[in-house]
């Protein structure tokens, strides 16, 4: 499974009943015509599949074969558990395999039983989501399997592909790339119509997302070639496969416990420990060293008005913003509700008012949509700075908190300081 399809299965995960209806209905009209189509074209095809392919005995028991390998490596993450967040379940390993040995039916049908294996035994998701998984998984599979049975006709049947390895194995990679791409391709487009304001790059890869596609596809490809040679040989691909999905999913866990589901952001236990290595680093360094603590405005507003599925976008589109104007080394987290916090690693007085004015600014020119147009939402912020008003993060957080309360009482949407001196107060 793909960064994108989780992304696309954690959206809207802690909604209620009725605003989940709302989610998929009142979405933009492209994700209520895609969907629906992409299951159609997969289960049209699937039946298609089905009619045309003759039953053969050594087909099926591979099929059962990686379908049960399949099966033990998703009941072996059962027990670690698959919290939002986590992705990567290496289950490619298993229908690569299917994609490339047997008629392209199977790679049609595959998804089916392992995704609904995933949905009742380890984490629920909305059911239009695991479908469009499915479709999707489906329809890149057989695209691959299309491709390379046109170059290796009966993989199974003679493995010359193997040992002459060439154009077998090349081939089967190219169609393992095709595989990989024409799948997150199809979740992608979901993922983005279910958030236009997501950036097409975040929705599609990044470096590490693309290191574990590139993981996957080997292991496919081991295992294609193992069960190629003989069915029992998967004994042995079983157990390292296992191992390796569990120490992915490890590596992961330890990640999603650092970031807020929703945004992305530090939680806050994770800010506070990076801020703290960031001020005794400013303690040794005597570098400078700001906090922003950042309350949108009349939020609840936002929330009684286009309910919370919006205001999580809202959420979502704020986040986003305050990434994209930091720097790298700016440590952004989410600190609860509505409230997001930044520590500013060298930024004087000056250099820190006029980074919260640059953000107040972006998060003003916001356009959410919704149902019955767009949300515009303002945020007031308070600054603070080591030193000036505080000599720990305790301290530093408390003058944020009484500088935001002066900016939420002197009319919101403004950046204020914890005292009158200092730079002036903006006025929104
Ligand atoms: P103020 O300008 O004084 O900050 O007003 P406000 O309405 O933003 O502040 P208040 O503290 O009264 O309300 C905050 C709201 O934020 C209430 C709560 O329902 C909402 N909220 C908190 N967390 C979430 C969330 O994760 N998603 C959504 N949609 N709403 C949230
Ligand atoms: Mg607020
Ligand atoms: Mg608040």
């Amino acid at each position: 499974m793909t960064a994108v399809q989780s992304s696309a299965e954690d959206r809207g995960g802690d909604l209620a009943p009725k605003a989940r209806r709302r989610a998929v209905l009142g979405r933009p009209s492209l994700l209520a015509v895609y969907v629906p189509t992409v299951v159609a074209v997969h289960l049209a095809l699937t039946v298609a599949g089905v009619a045309a392919t003759p039953a053969r005995f050594n087909d099926l028991l591979t099929f059962a074969a990686l379908l049960a390998c399949g099966a033990v490596c998703i009941e072996a993450s059962r027990r670690l558990g698959m919290p939002a967040g986590v992705a990567r379940d290496l289950l490619s390993a298993w229908w690569l395999p299917v994609a490339l040995l047997l008629p392209p039916v199977y790679a049609l049908l595959i998804p089916i039983p392992l995704q609904a294996l995933l949905q009742f035994r380890v984490r629920r998701t909305l059911v239009y989501r695991r479908v469009l998984v499915v479709a999707a998984h489906g329809i890149a599979g057989a695209c691959a399997s299309l491709v390379f049975h046109l170059v290796v006709p009966e993989p199974l049947a003679s493995v010359d592909w193997v040992v002459d390895a060439y154009p077998g194995i090349p081939v089967a990679v190219g169609c393992a790339a095709l595989f990989t791409v024409a799948n997150a391709a199809l979740v992608a487009v979901a993922a983005h119509a279910a958030n236009p304001e997501s950036r097409w790059r975040d929705v599609l890869w990044n470096r590490e997302s693309l290191l574990l596609d590139v993981v996957e596809l080997c292991v496919g490809m081991l295992v294609a070639i193992t069960s190629a040679l003989s069915l029992g040989l998967l004994l042995l691909a079983l157990p390292p496969v296992v191992l390796l999905q569990r120490s992915l999913m490890h590596q992961q866990l330890q990640a999603a416990a650092r970031t807020d589901a929703k945004t992305g952001l530090l939680n806050a236990a994770a800010w506070q420990r990076e801020a703290d290595t960031e001020l005794s680093r400013s303690q040794r360094t005597r570098d400078p060293l700001a906090l922003l603590l950042i309350d949108l405005d009349y939020f609840k507003r936002v929330n009684d008005t286009h309910g919370h599925l919006v205001g999580d976008q809202v959420l979502v589109a704020v986040a986003s913003t305050l990434c994209g104007q930091l720097r790298d080394y700016d440590v952004v987290g989410r600190f609860g509700g509505e409230e997001f916090v930044v520590l500013l690693p060298g930024a004087d007085t000056v250099e820190a008012c006029r980074v919260a004015e640059r953000l107040r600014g972006r998060v003003r020119r916001l356009a959410v949509p919704a149902e019955e147009g767009t949300v515009a939402v303002t945020v007031s912020i308070g600054v603070s700075l080591f030193r000036t008003h505080g000599e720990d993060l305790i301290e530093l957080l408390a003058a944020a908190d009484l500088a935001l309360y002066r900016a939420k009482e002197s009319g919101r949407d403004r950046v204020c300081l914890p005292a009158i001196e200092g730079p002036k107060p903006s006025e929104g």
